[in-house]
């Protein structure tokens, strides 16, 4: 028996993002976000100015699910303390996720007061990742105003603990598997959106010997010899470009004093690449290199994996509906060239389950995990249409 299946021809995807945006109730839309800047502007502020530290989210989690609660959305909680909006879609449409994290790198007891001066909102946390957060706000009420379905679930996720392992993330992640279509994870961005998450690897790498006073019989010499040595030579190691792969020594230590032969020198290794084949080979080499530098001035080497996280590359993203449809989103909104390879956040989690994703994010910031950190506010509105269309290009309008 001969079957035959035919595929409806959907449009180019910038012909249906062109449709989106021509429909009268997404110019409504954004015409609502226009007119509320100053309520976006102040409730940014507010959710900023309470601070949540990773694994201290409760009071900002209660904050935003008091502001959700004045719309239409099925809100709950999971184990991990993620905060999970559904407005639900009408059916026949994906399941899409839009992730931004509660949590912040401040300390608690920190006051936050934020201040306003020259187009720019400045305050700890307020980029990172509390403009997401707003962003994601500004679009549910602006689909309310415009009474835009989707035919898609848009799943509104704030997560907890990004900054400190992702374990909010990971853990939506992994009880939803199956059940996402697309997963977006806002986080820091702008003008571009990433589609894989890079590895990283931090070590440090200890030589051990026995010390000494200056004066003492020499060799043996003091254990920065050895580490000078071997830093000189894995900066001498070929580091990729493709796949994209950096490599860093940024720290390093040795005795206390000056007058003593290092018992204990050590530095630090930040190593990262979008191939975890690339960590692997280079990490060989590298051990290889503090062996022989070890041996060369009879001393040990002891390495400490002081953090690890893989890279997350999903076969056939780059090349996935979600990936075209951001990339004709983006160039929509005048957003050219919008494509980065690599970034690391929650969408490394929804990758690594196999669940297709990117990362974006609505406004540019400066100062990310600094007290200075600041965003421009003009661009944000722009940065919220863009989610709005994405939100909308993604789950599907019902006409
Ligand atoms: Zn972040």
């Amino acid at each position: 028996m001969l079957s035959i299946t035919t595929f409806a021809q959907s449009p180019p995807y910038a012909e249906q993002v062109k449709a989106i945006q021509d429909d009268a109730r997404v110019q409504a839309a954004i015409e609502h976000i226009d007119k509320n800047r100053d309520g976006i502007l102040r409730e940014w502020i507010a959710i900023t100015e309470v601070n949540a530290p990773s694994k201290h989210e409760q009071e900002r989690a209660k904050f935003i699910e008091s502001l959700l609660r004045k719309y239409k959305l099925d809100i709950r909680y999971d184990s991990a303390g993620n905060l999970i909006a559904t407005r639900k879609g009408t059916g026949g449409g994906p399941v899409v996720v839009f992730d931004a994290h509660m949590d912040t790198v401040f300390q608690p007891g920190l006051k936050i007061k934020a201040t306003v001066r020259d187009g720019r909102v400045y305050a700890p946390g307020v980029g990172d990742d509390t403009r997401n957060i707003e962003a994601l706000l500004a679009t549910i009420r602006a689909l309310d105003a415009a009474k835009i379905k989707t035919k898609g679930d848009l799943v509104f996720l704030f997560t907890t603990d990004e900054e400190a392992g992702m374990t909010g993330a990971k853990q939506y992640t992994q009880d939803n598997k199956g059940k996402v279509d697309y997963y977006i994870a806002l986080d820091g961005g702008y003008e571009g959106f990433t589609y894989a998450g890079i590895g990283i690897n931090w070590y440090r790498h200890h030589f051990i010997g026995p010390g000494g006073h200056t004066r003492s019989r020499t060799p043996p010499y003091s254990a920065t010899l050895p580490m000078a040595r071997a830093i000189a030579r894995i900066y001498e190691l070929r580091v990729p470009t493709n796949p994209s792969s950096n490599l860093n020594i940024g720290m390093l230590s040795g005795s206390e004093v000056p007058n003593a032969k290092a018992a204990d020198a050590w530095f630090s290794l930040d190593l990262r690449s979008t191939s975890n084949e690339v960590i692997d080979d280079l990490e060989k080499k590298i051990a290889a290199i503090l062996d022989e530098e070890a041996k060369r001035a009879g001393m040990t080497v002891k390495t400490d994996l002081i953090s690890s996280s893989p890279a997350a590359v999903l076969p056939g993203n780059r090349e996935s509906h979600l990936v075209k449809m951001a990339e004709a989103v983006h160039r929509a909104m005048g957003f050219d060239p919008p494509i980065g390879n690599a970034g690391s956040n929650n969408s490394s989690a929804a990758l690594l389950q196999g669940i297709s994703s990117i990362s974006t994010g609505a406004g540019p910031c400066s100062d990310a995990h600094a007290l200075t950190e600041n965003c421009e506010i003009e661009p944000l509105y722009k940065g919220i249409k863009k989610i709005l269309l994405l939100e909308l290009a993604l789950a599907g309008v019902v006409p």
